[in-house]
C-alpha cells in the first residue's frame, strides 16, 4: 500500500519539477453560472482533492496548477473572485480587465445554451481591447445537436467559439489543445536550473511604506523589467539589489497603481496580491509598527499562508515607535502573529534606512527553508524516536501507528505520514512543531498530511 502511494507521490513530484520559474497563466473569465468552476475542475482533475488541514486557510482557492500534454500552467478561476451582487455586469467587466492584465491567455466561457448576454458583451468588449490571446469556450454544448448554438457566439468578435461541455467533458481536450497553442513559448531549460533572480512579492496595505522601501533599497537605479522570458505580460517587475544579490520584485507596477485601486480597493488589492504571490517564491509583508495590526494586514498574511510561499514580515516605521513602547510592541506582535510563528521578522524603517540591511539575510533564510529537503531515512528515524517518547493518543481503544513518512515536496515542504489510523489534529500539530524544531524551516510554511490505510 505504501509503495503504491509513494510511486504516485514521486510521479507527481517528478511532474512538478521545482525551480522552473513561474508558469504561464491562463485566466478563466465569464459571468456567473456559465460553468467556469466546472470547467476548472475538469481541467485540474481531482488531484486537488487531497485532505489538507492548514488552520485558517480560506477554502476559496482561485489558482491551480494544471498540466495538459506535459505542459504546466497556472489556472486562475475568476469565479472564485466573486463579484458583489450589486453592479454585477460592471464588476465582471472589471474582473475581466484584471484577468487580462495578469494572464498570458484568457479562457472566456460563455453559456451557449443561453447565448450572448449583456454581461458577455461587456466582457467581450474588454477582451477585444486587451491584446492578449483569447480562447472562447462555448460551454454547455452537451451534444451534437447543440453545436449549432455555439456558432451564435461568433458575434462576440473573439474568433471561433469552441464548443465544449464542462459537465460531461465533451471536447474539453480539444479546448485545452487550443489553449496550449495560445500559450507563449517557454524557452528550453536544463533540469534544476534556476531561471533568473529569486522572486519577491512585496506586500502590504496602502501607505505602509512599500514604495519608500523600494526607493530606499534601489535608489535611482530602479528598472522595470520585462516579464519572465516566454510570457507576454507587460513589464511590471523590478530588479533590485539587496545585500549584493539581485532580486526580482514582482508587480511593483501594481504598487503605483493607486487611482485604479481606489475604485474597489479590497477587490483589486486581493487580486493583485494573489497574482503576485502566484509568481513569487517569497513574500515580504510590510506592517506599520506605529499602528495597530488591522484586518487588512491579517488578510494579506492569510493570502500568503494560502499561497504556500515563504514569508518575511517586516515591521516598518520603527522610527515612529517610542523606545519604551518597543518591548511591549514585540510581545504584542508575537501574540498577533500566533498563526504564523514561523514567519521571519525584521523591524525596519524605510524612511531612515534602519535595519533595512537585515531584509536580505531574512529573505535568503526563508528561501533556503522553503527549498529544504529532509532525507527520508533521517525523517523516519526522527519520527520513530518521537513516537516512542510521546505516542499518539489512543482512539477507540486502538493505538494509531505511523508506519512511514516522507517529504513529498519542497517549495513548500510537504510531509506525508502513512498511518494505521486517524491521528488527532493536536498530535499532528505536535509533529509539525517538532519537525520544525528539528530541521529548521524558519520562514517557510510546512504542511503535514496523513494517509490512512483504509
Ligand atoms: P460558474 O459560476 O461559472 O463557476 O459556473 P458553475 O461551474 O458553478 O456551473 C453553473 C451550473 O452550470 C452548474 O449547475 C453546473 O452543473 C452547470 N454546468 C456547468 N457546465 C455545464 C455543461 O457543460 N453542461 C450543462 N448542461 N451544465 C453545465
Ligand atoms: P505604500 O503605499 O505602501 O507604497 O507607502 P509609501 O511608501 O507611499 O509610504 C506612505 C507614507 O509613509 C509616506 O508618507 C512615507 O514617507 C511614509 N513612510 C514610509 N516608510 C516610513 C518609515 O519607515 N517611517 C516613517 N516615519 N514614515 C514612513
Amino acid at each position: 500500500w505504501i509503495e503504491a502511494e509513494l510511486a504516485e507521490l514521486s510521479a507527481e513530484e517528478a511532474e512538478r519539477e521545482p525551480d522552473s520559474g513561474p508558469l504561464p497563466v491562463v485566466a478563466v473569465v465569464g459571468r456567473p453560472n456559465v460553468g467556469k468552476s466546472t470547467l476548472v475542475n475538469r481541467i485540474i482533475g481531482r488531484r486537488e482533492a487531497v485532505v489538507e488541514d492548514v488552520p485558517g486557510v480560506t477554502r476559496d482557492r482561485v489558482t491551480y496548477e494544471a498540466t495538459w500534454r506535459g505542459r504546466r500552467f497556472t489556472l486562475v478561476d475568476t469565479g472564485g473572485w466573486d463579484p458583489d451582487a450589486t453592479g454585477m455586469a460592471l464588476r465582471i467587466a472589471e474582473q475581466a480587465q484584471i484577468a487580462a492584465e495578469l494572464a498570458d491567455v484568457i479562457l472566456f466561457v460563455v453559456d451557449a445554451s443561453v447565448g450572448v448576454t449583456d454581461s458577455d458583451e461587456a466582457v467581450g468588449a474588454v477582451l477585444r481591447r486587451a491584446g492578449k490571446p483569447v480562447v472562447l469556450a462555448a460551454n454547455k454544448v452537451d451534444n451534437q445537436q447543440m453545436e449549432l448554438e455555439a456558432s451564435g457566439l461568433w458575434s462576440l468578435g473573439l474568433g471561433e467559439p469552441r464548443p465544449v461541455s464542462a459537465l460531461h467533458g465533451r471536447a474539453s481536450g480539444d479546448l485545452l489543445d487550443v489553449v496550449l497553442d495560445a500559450l507563449p513559448e517557454t524557452p528550453p531549460q536544463t533540469f534544476g536550473e534556476r531561471r533568473g533572480p529569486r522572486r519577491i512579492a512585496l506586500l502590504g496595505k496602502p501607505n505602509v511604506g512599500k514604495s519608500s522601501l523600494l526607493n530606499k533599497v534601489a535608489g535611482e537605479e530602479r528598472v522595470l523589467v520585462d516579464p519572465m522570458a516566454g510570457t507576454t505580460r507587460d513589464p511590471v517587475d523590478e530588479l533590485v539589489e539587496l545585500g549584493g544579490t539581485t532580486y526580482r520584485f514582482i508587480d511593483t507596477a501594481g504598487i503605483r497603481r493607486r487611482d485604479r485601486e481606489l475604485k474597489g480597493a479590497d477587490f483589486y488589492a486581493a487580486m493583485r496580491t494573489r497574482a503576485a504571490l502566484e509568481r513569487a517564491e517569497v513574500a515580504v509583508v510590510l506592517i506599520d509598527a506605529s499602528d495597530v495590526l488591522t484586518e487588512q494586514d491579517l488578510r494579506i498574511i492569510g493570502l500568503v499562508i494560502e499561497s504556500g510561499r515563504a514569508m518575511v514580515v517586516a515591521f516598518n516605521k520603527w522610527d515612529l515607535v517610542d523606545e519604551d513602547r518597543r518591548y511591549y510592541l514585540e510581545k504584542e506582535i508575537d501574540r498577533q502573529l500566533v498563526r504564523t510563528p514561523w514567519a521571519l521578522r525584521v523591524n525596519i524603517s524605510a524612511k531612515t534606512g534602519r535595519h533595512v540591511e537585515k531584509l536580505a539575510p531574512a529573505i535568503e533564510r526563508a528561501l533556503e527553508s522553503w527549498g529544504t529537503r529532509v532525507p527520508t531515512a533521517r525523517l523516519n528515524q526522527f519520527l520513530t524516536e518521537l513516537v516512542q517518547a510521546t505516542p499518539p493518543p489512543v482512539r477507540g481503544g486502538r493505538q494509531p501507528k505511523i508506519l512511514f513518512a516522507t517529504q513529498a515536496s519542497t517549495e513548500p515542504p510537504k510531509f506525508v505520514l502513512f498511518t494505521s489510523a486517524f491521528l488527532e489534529e493536536t498530535y499532528r500539530r505536535f509533529i509539525e512543531r517538532r519537525i520544525r524544531e528539528e530541521f529548521g524551516f524558519a520562514g517557510s510554511p510546512i504542511d503535514v498530511t496523513m494517509k490512512i490505510r483504509e
